[in-house]
């Protein structure tokens, strides 16, 4: 197949057209509308076939979590999601995994209402680009720096599903077919948390999405922010399905280090914790406070029962590792 013909028949028509987009795919660049007083926001992360997923992963799976994970660094801004480009780097042409790619690919961009503008197609090795372009109205983004002593640390959602599903995957770890679905799903199918991330725009002082696991990354808002954090390990949010299918140590394990979560960590001054609470009342995800900033620039310390807490597992995932 041509890579004209693999774009018109995979990519140009199949998701959401929105009326900010003045010329999308078809032209040597996409042209597109700013709202006025809105400041645009722009992530890319690719997902290499071997290092992001495992290479015998449902092509449906990976264009959903590539568009999951760009969607999630634009809601840890405060950002509404409006846009998106693919670049499409593939060995073949197979029409049956094109055909699955693309229906993952629109899920949730057409649940989002995000048009897919434009991207690139080449021949190479199984990779996936995605960018990923949102508004935020001018001065109230969302960034890791502001945390203060004192406010409150959240998450969203529940902790370490996505490191169990992985663990299952690579056959590591055991559990019943449903709790294993579940957890598989939550590994391939991650749920960014858009709508959460808008409604923090006012009341959060920092945010972060989680894809290298909780600790290396509120690890990111201690180290912008200029001070600490103390995490109680035993408020950590898990899930019955992994509470199942692993010992409560493993699970404060995954949960703290596994990456792939996609929840948002967010903190919150005294003064915004009953109004941030309210909101997600009305939301269909939780959000839990597992502890608090404090003063002790660059730590994140973990308590459990009022004593200080031993993590020896990995601080997330890191590419360049040095060992
Ligand atoms: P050019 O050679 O000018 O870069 P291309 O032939 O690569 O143009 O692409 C033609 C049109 O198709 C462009 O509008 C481009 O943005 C779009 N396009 C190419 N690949 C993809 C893709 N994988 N997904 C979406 N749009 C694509
Ligand atoms: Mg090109």
């Amino acid at each position: 197949m041509k890579e004209f013909d693999l774009i018109e028949r995979f990519f140009k028509l199949g998701g959401h057209q929105r009326r900010d987009v003045i010329y999308g795919i078809g032209d040597d660049a996409a042209i597109t509308q700013i709202p006025e007083k809105q400041n645009l926001a722009t992530t890319t992360d690719t997902l290499v076939s071997g290092v992001h997923f495992l290479p015998d992963t449902p092509a449906e799976a990976v264009a959903y979590k590539a568009v999951a994970v760009n969607l999630s660094d634009l809601a840890a801004m405060g950002a509404e999601p409006a846009w998106i480009s693919l670049s499409l780097s593939l060995p073949t042409t197979d029409e049956k995994w094109l055909e699955s790619f693309s229906s993952g690919l629109f899920e949730l961009s057409k649940y989002y209402s995000v048009q897919l503008i434009g991207g690139d197609t080449v021949r190479g090795d199984l990779a996936v680009t995605i960018t990923a372009q949102g508004f935020v109205p001018n001065d109230s983004a969302l960034t890791r720096s502001g945390a203060k002593p004192g406010d409150w640390i959240y998450v969203t959602g529940t902790l370490g599903d996505a490191g169990a599903g992985l663990e299952i995957l690579k056959g590591e770890l055991e559990a019943n077919d449903e709790d294993a679905k579940y957890l598989i799903h939550r590994h391939q199918y991650p749920s960014p948390r858009v709508l959460a991330g808008t409604a923090l725009r006012r009341s959060a002082s920092a945010c972060i999405d989680i894809s290298d696991g909780l600790l290396a990354d509120i690890q990111h808002i201690v180290d912008a922010s200029g001070c600490g954090a103390l995490i109680n390990v035993d408020k950590l949010p898990i899930s019955d399905q992994l509470n199942r299918v692993v010992f409560p140590h493993h699970a404060i394990d995954l949960a703290l280090a596994a990456g792939d979560d996609y929840e948002l960590i967010f903190t919150v001054a005294e003064d915004y914790k009953s109004i941030v609470e309210t909101a997600f009342a009305s939301f269909n995800v939780n959000a839990t406070c597992i502890g608090q900033i404090t003063g002790a620039v660059g730590k994140v310390d973990l308590r459990s029962n009022d004593e200080p807490f031993l993590h020896e597992g990995q601080r997330g995932y890191e590419h360049f590792d040095a060992s």
